[in-house]
């Protein structure tokens, strides 16, 4: 949901978390809070669209109050939003924003679910969202996880009946889990999907409103509220010291890429829930209110009650390792349970505890964070048992399925380190996440292995296995491979151990654009991911395109190392644009996959592999005037942009704006939401517009209309709304024809506006005074026309321009026509001058 961002929440940063991949080492009061979720068989599934839609109150309220097994279920991985951390967007973004979900669930005790729907950007209605969406694989895989999740209750975040009103992704989210609930009991519903899970059919489907969907807390206060059960979610915790808020508060800040640090509170809090389906609970504060969350749902589930309730009961904080015997008795009989469902799920949960309890600590670690196929890694595995409890160290099993005697009598406080090599096999797959290695569509991951559909992450396969023998009970303990070093500052730092290709490569530059026909040099960097690398590089081109020369050697000597080689790209005479491509070719092998790997500190080290591409323009462009002084806004990477057009791009803070530093330039450049970012632009708009009445240039890009820091951010009167063009493709018109913007010194026409990117512009304003000229004219399908999206006026002998139209979006993608008409906009005022202006060069 909408909130405000601030980039101060970034200096919280420093004292976060310091890893998010150390074990868990749960305390006597944790384990005890663990005995009681092992008592309690309810599940809840809360379902939105994006990462950060999820209410953490409400999940950790569910998972640490009740004790519920409860999930989110986001049915996009957040790839369409910004990014305040750092650079990355799209898809990279998703893999951050799929790890701060992880992140939010490990602090709130949630589990993760996702469908392969793709945040592709703003939408204003369901209909558009399903549209590009394929509404039938995201239902099936809102099925899939409902029927793998086994939901007493579902709870949506957005309203289902209210098109329009939100984001189209959230009600989209909302219809689909209402149209799911009707169809996962059905056992003609999807068919496919009954070979790997069962039908199920939850009670109860709520919808988690609160007095934002009444528009106002009077309104809200006002409603029949007879249909709404409200629960009190400001519990306390003596457990950990915390209140329910302060671990929703918690849980949310792990949305740092979003600005969504949290502080919490104390005190009673209600939240919410509108019956949409099933019966209104009698009890209006418990929405499992008639089901029976007990072990006695469960066949042979009774006798499994009363022994966990005893521990339950028995439990000595002192002495955890007490209820051991107990415990191994329930880990017995929820061995000899019917239902698989629960017998997977409180078998995981027992030996997490009965490991606990023993205070058994379980590691292997590599002496690298990556290894490349048919390499041999170094690795420590420690045991040790800190308990009485007799156990003994059988054997152990590596990732190729050897297994290695051991029998030692693990007494206690004793620490056992054993060394091991692993041969990883030659046809180990690398690591990167399993929903980017095909490319899918603008509202679709690819997933060809459907096993894998709804994971948060691909799963480990490099794994230690530790059989023990506990109590005279074999238990088998399974542990992912982890590097593990210490960092000077900040200490014991995790990483996940990856498995990566023997080489890598990318252009350094990922669009390049060329305003001429000259000859362009480009640099290629390789990297070895082992030792000893030898082989050559080729570029993949477009065909009327060259490349020189046509291959190059490259010997890299140590695995990490990089070697960067120079190819020289000769563009067409023509307008033309397509992609390259580095090839490296080892022995009978040719890679084409970057590597990229993303570090901070509130997710795991993550490694991803994507197809090395560069866009490669040749642009048919003209331009007069060549210096540009640019106020930076929010941030957008528009000066680099029009720096690679040959423009000189000056970078002008607030306190160098003055005449005199303004009358060196052919046209000021406003970055995008200046005017909402930068305090001290009030105190400079007058000497902007006195630039412009002397015959400059000035172009303000997109501004929100919420806290302005100008009064007139227009020398005329100009109003900004919320009007937006979402569609990339819709119909440009172009209304005046005539104006210098569309044919000096570019002939603007509508095929300029092809091969846009994710949206056509934000924020118009809807009204202007009459010194402003409206240029062009679009609109969303349904809606009316919008003309406001790029406005030129005269202002004495300059020109003030503002435009919504999104050339932040579009210049990284190298979209042509967003460049010539961005170069008209800059040549503005200057045809006439055209002849003084050559013969002073
Ligand atoms: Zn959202």
């Amino acid at each position: 949901m909408k909130t405000r961002l601030h980039l101060l929440l970034l200096l919280l940063f420093s004292t976060t978390l310091i890893t998010a991949q150390q074990p868990k080492k749960p305390t006597a009061s944790e384990i005890h809070e663990s005995i009681k979720k092992l008592n309690f068989l309810g599940s809840v599934l809360y379902v939105a669209a994006h990462p950060d839609d999820e209410n953490t109150r409400l999940i950790s309220y569910m998972s640490n109050e009740i004790k519920a097994r409860t999930a989110y279920l986001s049915l996009t991985r957040g790839d369409g939003g910004q990014n305040l951390v750092g650079p990355e967007i799209r898809e990279l973004l998703g893999v951050i924003r799929t790890q701060e979900l992880l992140a939010a669930r490990r602090t709130d005790g949630g589990e993760q679910k996702f469908t392969r729907a793709n945040d592709f950007g703003y939408s204003k209605h369901p209909d558009e969202t399903l549209a590009i969406w394929n509404k039938d694989e995201v239902l099936s895989d809102v099925v899939l996880a409902i029927r793998q999740f086994q939901p007493d209750v579902i709870i949506n975040r957005f309203d289902h009946r209210s098109p329009g009103s939100t984001h189209g992704h959230h009600t989209s989210s909302a219809m689909l889990s209402v149209e799911a609930f009707d169809l996962v009991g059905d056992k003609n519903a999807y068919p496919n999907q009954l070979s790997s899970v069962d039908i199920w059919q939850p009670q109860r489907l709520f919808f988690n409103t609160s007095w934002w969907f009444y528009g106002s807390q009077e309104k809200f206060d006002a409603a029949d509220k007879s249909n709404l059960l409200d629960i009190d979610t400001g519990v306390y915790f003596p457990s950990s010291g915390l209140s329910n808020p302060e671990i929703a508060a918690l849980s949310r800040s792990q949305h740092k890429s979003q600005g969504f640090g949290s502080t919490g509170s104390r005190g009673s809090q209600l939240e919410y829930i509108e019956i949409i389906k099933g019966d209104l609970p009698t009890e209006k504060t418990n929405i499992f209110d008639g089901i029976d969350t007990s072990w006695n749902r469960v066949e042979g589930g009774k006798a499994i009650g009363e022994i966990l309730d005893a521990v339950q009961n028995n439990y000595d904080f002192k002495n955890p390792s007490a209820s051991i015997p107990e415990l191994m008795r329930a880990y017995i009989a929820i061995q000899n349970l019917k239902n698989e469902h629960w017998k997977i799920i409180k078998t995981n949960e027992i030996k997490d505890i009965i490991a606990a309890c023993a205070g058994l600590y379980l590691e292997a670690t590599a002496n690298t964070n990556h290894a490349t196929a048919g390499s041999n890694v170094d690795l420590n595995l420690e045991v040790i048992n800190r308990s009485n409890s007799k156990i003994v160290l059988s054997s152990i099993v590596n990732p190729n399925g050897i297994k290695i005697d051991k029998n030692i009598t693990l007494v206690n406080n004793t620490s056992f380190d054993f060394k091991e090599t692993l041969a990883i096999k030659t046809n180990q797959q690398v690591s990167t996440p399993y929903w980017l290695t095909k490319k899918g569509t603008l509202g679709m991951y690819k997933v060809e292995d459907k096993s894998l559909i709804g994971k948060p992450e691909t799963p480990r396969d490099l794994n230690i296995t530790f059989n023990l023998n506990i109590e005279n009970v074999n238990i088998p303990f399974t542990k992912a491979i982890v590097y593990k070093t210490n960092d000077p500052v900040k200490g014991e730092v995790y990483k996940p151990f990856e498995i990566i290709p023997e080489v890598s490569a990318k252009i350094s530059e990922k669009v390049i654009i060329l305003d001429t026909d000259q000859q362009r040099d480009i640099e290629v960097i390789v990297k070895a991911g082992r030792d000893n690398i030898e082989g050559y590089v080729q570029i993949a081109h477009p065909k009327n395109w060259s490349v020189f020369p046509e291959k190059q050697k490259v010997i890299i000597e140590n695995k990490g190392q990089e070697q960067r080689l120079i190819f020289t790209v000769i563009p067409p005479k023509e307008q033309s644009e397509g992609l390259l491509t580095p090839m490296v070719h080892i022995g009978d092998k040719v890679y084409t996959k970057e590597l990229i790997e993303i570090d901070y500190d509130h997710i795991p080290f993550q490694t991803v592999l994507l197809p090395s591409e560069s866009k490669i323009v040749r642009l048919d462009i003209k331009k007069q005037g060549q210096n540009i002084g640019y106020i930076e806004g929010a941030g957008d990477v528009v000066p680099e942009s029009l720096r690679q057009i040959g423009y000189n791009v000056a970078i002008l803070k607030p306190e160098d704006i003055s005449a005199e530093n303004l009358e060196r330039f052919d046209a000021i450049v406003v970055g995008i939401r200046a005017y909402n970012t930068i305090e001290e632009l009030k105190f400079k708009q007058q000497l902007l517009f006195d630039y412009v009445a002397q015959g400059g240039n000035m172009i303000v890009q997109y501004n929100t209309n919420r806290r302005l820091k100008v009064d007139q951010i227009a020398p005329y009167d100009l109003k900004l709304s919320r009007d937006r063009v979402t569609d990339e493709f819709a119909e440009v018109r172009l209304l005046a024809t005539n104006h210098e913007v569309l044919n000096f010194p570019n002939k603007i026409t509508s095929k300029d506006f092809e091969g846009w990117t994710q949206e056509r512009g934000l924020y118009f304003p809807n009204e202007w005074s009459s010194e402003f000229t409206s240029i062009l004219s679009m609109n969303d399908e349904g809606e009316t026309p919008k003309a406001g999206s790029l406005l030129v006026a005269r202002h004495g002998k300059g020109y003030y321009v503002y435009t919504g139209l999104s050339f932040f979006r579009e210049f990284p993608v190298g979209v042509s026509g967003a460049y010539r008409l961005f170069a008209n906009m800059l040549s503005l005022g200057k045809n006439d001058m055209n002849q003084s202006e050559q013969i002073k060069n």
